[in-house]
């Protein structure tokens, strides 16, 4: 694996896998490796012929001074995990090699980044995100970029700014990697203390629950939604919010229906930590008599 710092260099490395009609993977990241990250690698790594790692901790999305100034890093180790990866290049640029000065243009998604965590850190929060994401892209040119569903609202801001600049690149969503009591995997989870860690995990019973309601036929997205609340106060934690909405608009939904994320935002101490939870709900207003639910539940007739 090859470290490099600047534009110029990580170019001048990709040339010959151009050349080549090699593909080129990238995975996007601000660092402090854990097994989510190592899952999109490990996804680049079985899809594509080059696979590249950026590492930057991006100061234009964060929309709170203290979270940046806390944000963990640890370069050397992120170095060595991505080595034993398989990675090829790991893009480690300074602030002043994306923003150099004078830099003035920023990339505003509206629509799917009005509510959830565009209303909670604010607006430039995705445009930081889209801005850097943007660069990354033409700078490295991949074929494919890798994305966790871990950040959902992200990777959808993200579908939405390739699909409509016409950025020549598939974005793949991998799945959000939790460890084994449900806890998302995050770099921010070592900021918790052992009590918080454990109070942690009610965002993902909160999720389980609001997919549970659905699985027990509720379509009414207030009561789901409800069974997630609880969990959540009975562990003394008060979520920024905890919302259904639709899949692919991020739109909350009317009635539990379709292609749906569950997701929460709550501070656990002084950490905010995110998740959620896709959900198929059937279709309402179909009942079994329909031809395409009945073929599921009959045996064929030859
Ligand atoms: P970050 O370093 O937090 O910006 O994350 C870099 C990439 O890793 C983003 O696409 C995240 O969505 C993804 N990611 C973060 N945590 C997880 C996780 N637990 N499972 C899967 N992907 C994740």
């Amino acid at each position: 694996m090859r470290t490099v710092h600047t534009i110029t260099q990580l170019r001048a490395e990709l040339v010959p896998a151009r050349r080549d009609g090699r593909s080129i993977g990238l995975v996007p990241t601000m660092g402090a490796f854990h097994d989510g990250h190592l899952s999109l690698m490990r996804a680049a790594r079985e899809a594509c012929d080059v696979v590249v790692v950026s590492l930057f901790v991006n100061p234009t999305q964060f929309n709170d001074p203290r979270d940046l100034e806390l944000y963990p890093r640890d370069q050397r180790r992120d170095g060595e995990l991505a080595a034993e990866r398989g990675v090829d290049l790991l893009f480690t640029p300074e602030p002043g090699e994306l923003y150099p000065a004078g830099f003035a243009t920023t990339i505003s998604v509206s629509g799917v980044t009005g509510e959830l965590e565009g209303r909670h850190r604010g607006r430039s929060h995705f445009e930081g995100v889209a801005t850097v994401v943007a660069k990354l892209l033409n700078i490295a040119g991949p074929d494919v970029a890798f994305f966790g569903q871990k950040d959902a609202q992200q990777a959808v801001v993200i579908r939405r700014m390739v699909a409509d600049l016409d950025l020549p690149v598939e974005i793949r969503t991998c799945p959000t990697v939790r460890a084994a009591d449900g806890l998302a995997l995050s770099s921010r989870n070592v900021l918790l203390t052992n009590a918080q860690r454990a109070q942690a995990t009610c965002l993902y019973g909160a999720l389980r629950a609001v997919a549970a309601a659905v699985d027990g036929g509720e379509h009414d997205p207030q009561t789901a939604l409800a069974a997630g609340r609880m969990e959540l106060e009975q562990a003394g934690i008060e979520p920024e919010y905890l919302a259904l909405v639709a899949a692919d608009t991020l739109v909350p939904v009317a009635a539990v229906e379709g292609d749906l994320l569950v997701l929460v935002a709550a501070p656990v101490g002084a950490t905010r930590l995110i998740d959620n939870l896709p959900i198929r709900a059937p279709r309402l207003g179909r009942s079994h008599a329909d031809p395409e639910v009945a073929t599921l539940s009959r045996a064929p007739t030859r």
